[in-house]
């Protein structure tokens, strides 16, 4: 039976005059009664989870959706543990549990890398790997690890259970696969990609509490000392994150430099689009590109198994 109430006030929405209205609060203990609630509710069913975005957009929306759903309590969202399909990140694993796993730290350290340039402690702590791919937003933190890493997302909702690249669930900004009635149980990293040399970096205006000017992540493989089946991808440089193609293109099948890094560098930076803000010029972060896109292809070679 899920628990429930109205008008969360415990949630701070009320304060300064906020003429929000009320809303159906369901905390549903199960994946199944949550496709419920969301079968009877959608599209006018929101879910919340660590609700570091959410409440934020809840708080100055001018529409509030009839039902919240609060997914944190649901056991099968939790924990992250090997099966034989790979490394398995429930969507409410937070980022401080990526933070301190053994598990990620043996076989995906560079999602760990990823998790400690979320936001501050308090929204690590709360925040989780699902709420921070289903928000979408081109700099979301942890999607380019797992895109390097070639993961995977579990969805089910009342048509069934979907399985689909997380390259393929990041449809726009702000925008996913999920349809309205559907929930995003987990996230796998295949067996295959587990402990291949890998690194992430961030560049923002400050080294912490900052959304990124352009994250950059590598994976590689060696064969016989050349690298194989290089993975690139790059955020907050395109609507979502990209894989560098191109870059990636050029450097399989040929043995590991500096100046090959460099000339992947130079061409990943031909593959992105990003934007002028106020934050940063779009030139300053094609050099960020360029740069990041050496410093990762270097650092996932110095760990890459031999
Ligand atoms: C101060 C601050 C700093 C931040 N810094 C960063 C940063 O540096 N990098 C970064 O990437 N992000 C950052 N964020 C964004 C945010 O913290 C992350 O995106 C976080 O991981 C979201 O997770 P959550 O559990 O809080 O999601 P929620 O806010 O609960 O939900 C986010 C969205 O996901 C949906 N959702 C949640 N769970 C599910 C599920 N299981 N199935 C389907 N839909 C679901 C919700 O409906 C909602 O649309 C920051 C946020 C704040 C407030």
């Amino acid at each position: 039976m899920p628990r429930f109430g109205m008008f969360p006030a415990a949630f701070g929405l009320f304060d300064r005059g906020s003429t929000l209205k009320p809303f159906e609060y369901l905390a549903p203990d199960t994946v199944d009664e949550a496709v419920a609630i969301l079968t009877d509710n959608a599209p006018d069913a929101r879910l919340l989870a660590g609700g570091t975005d959410y409440l934020v957009e809840l708080k100055h929306a001018s529409e509030v959706p009839k039902v919240v759903v609060d997914v944190s309590g649901i056991s099968e969202f939790k924990g992250i543990e090997l099966t034989d399909k790979g490394l398995r990140f429930g969507s409410g694993v937070t980022h401080t549990e990526i933070m301190e796993s053994d598990l990620v730290a043996e076989h995906a350290l560079a999602m760990q890398e990823a998790a400690l340039t979320i936001g501050a402690v308090q929204t690590r702590n709360l925040g989780t790997l699902g709420g921070n791919l289903v928000t979408c937003v081109p700099s979301v933190d942890s999607g380019p690890v797992l895109i390097a890493l070639d993961a995977a997302v579990t969805i089910t909702g009342s048509k069934g259970i979907r399985i689909m690249p997380l390259l393929d669930f990041f449809v726009g900004p702000r925008k996913t696969a999920l349809e309205p009635d559907e929930l995003l149980v987990d996230i796998v990293i295949p067996k295959e990609m587990l402990g291949r040399g890998c690194s992430f970096r961030k560049f923002g205006l400050r080294k912490g509490q900052a959304l990124a000017l352009v994250n950059t992540c590598a994976s590689i493989d060696l064969d016989a000392g050349k690298l194989a089946d290089v993975r690139i991808a790059l955020g907050a440089v395109a609507p979502t994150v990209i894989r560098a193609v191109k870059a990636e293109k050029l450097l399989n099948g040929k043995a590991p430099s500096d100046d090959l890094f460099a000339e992947a560098g130079d061409m990943a930076a031909t593959e992105a689009k990003p934007i002028n803000d106020f934050r940063a010029s779009a030139g300053y972060r094609l050099d960020l590109i360029r740069t990041g896109t050496k410093r990762v292809l270097a650092e996932a070679l110095e760990r890459a198994p031999r």
